[in-house]
């Protein structure tokens, strides 16, 4: 299909994580829209509620789609292998129907910033630091890991991978050294399996400064003050952006399918 025709992402088995609020919810929403009938969504977040919600609504505007709630902490060792036990029987339902996914697409979205009121320095709890990175860099590696086992290559599947990013990445940033040190070990470990796996679509969408509660969190919490107020500001002009808006941006990255492997885009990237 030629990039600039595309309008649909095919049959696919699609898993997003941090599906509960936020970005992640606005990009299943957005999603939903380019799915062929039969397609399965697996939706992920710890907050049950919001989740069954968010599949009641996918189930009503798009009858003929398979849209899942999962509860799960994918901070914890059963959260990753929940998923991925769900995502097995999501392939046989469809395989069962006779209409087995053209597309595999997971969204690595969930992610937390760490105690953003505690400088470097008293980073001393190993406790801490572990469990954080359980979260925000493990989780995504084995659950990215298990699911391309899951779903080897064969002829007339698309495998996509998608790494939710961010500028802490790539710019350090006063107070976030967890944030910035999971970022940027995502980015490079999403680097890696697109030079391991060629046949793998693999993306780092870095989305811009989100109106979510992540950035209530930012602008309240954040230990600096000068960045409090430079996100305060931010807030205050409506310079946030709109989940959805940054959400079309990525679909769209996606429906083109033009990136390089393993590239790190920003939604201000032109
Ligand atoms: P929110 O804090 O609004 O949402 C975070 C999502 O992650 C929620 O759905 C939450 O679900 C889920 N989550 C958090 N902890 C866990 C856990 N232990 N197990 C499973 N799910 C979990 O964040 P945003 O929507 O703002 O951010 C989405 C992504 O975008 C993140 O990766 C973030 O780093 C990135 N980003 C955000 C920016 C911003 O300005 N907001 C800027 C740049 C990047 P629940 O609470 O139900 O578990």
């Amino acid at each position: 299909m030629e990039a600039a025709e595309a309008s649909s992402l095919g049959r696919a088995l699609c898993v997003v994580t941090g599906a509960s609020r936020g970005l992640g919810r606005a990009l299943c929403v957005g999603l939903a829209a380019l799915l062929a009938p039969g397609s399965a969504l697996l939706l992920s977040g710890r907050a049950e509620a919001p989740l069954r919600e968010l599949e009641a609504l996918l189930r009503r505007d798009w009858p003929r789609l398979r849209p899942r709630a999962l509860p799960a902490d994918l901070a914890r060792p059963h959260g990753a292998p929940l998923l991925l036990r769900a995502a097995h029987e999501a392939l046989r339902e469809m395989e069962a129907h006779g209409a087995p996914p053209e597309t595999l697409l997971l969204l690595n979205n969930a992610g937390s910033l760490g105690d953003i009121s505690k400088s470097f320095c008293e980073l001393t709890d190993a406790a801490e630091v572990g469990a954080y990175l359980d979260l925000n860099v493990t989780s995504a590696l084995c659950l990215t890991a298990g699911l391309l086992q899951a779903f080897p290559a064969r002829p007339g599947l698309r495998r996509t991978v998608v790494n939710i990013s961010s500028l802490a990445a790539l710019q350090p940033f006063k107070s976030w050294s967890l944030y910035c040190t999971g970022k940027a070990a995502r980015d490079m470990m999403f680097r890696v399996l697109a030079q391991e796996e060629p046949d793998v679509r693999v993306l780092s969408y870095a989305p811009g400064p989100l109106d979510t509660d992540m950035q209530e969190e930012v602008r309240t919490k954040s230990r600096d003050p000068k960045l409090r107020q430079i996100f305060l500001e931010m807030k205050e002009e409506g310079k946030l952006l709109d989940c959805d808006v940054s959400a079309r941006k990525l679909l769209d990255l996606l429906l083109a399918d033009t990136f390089e492997s393993g590239a790190h885009i920003d939604f201000y990237d032109p």
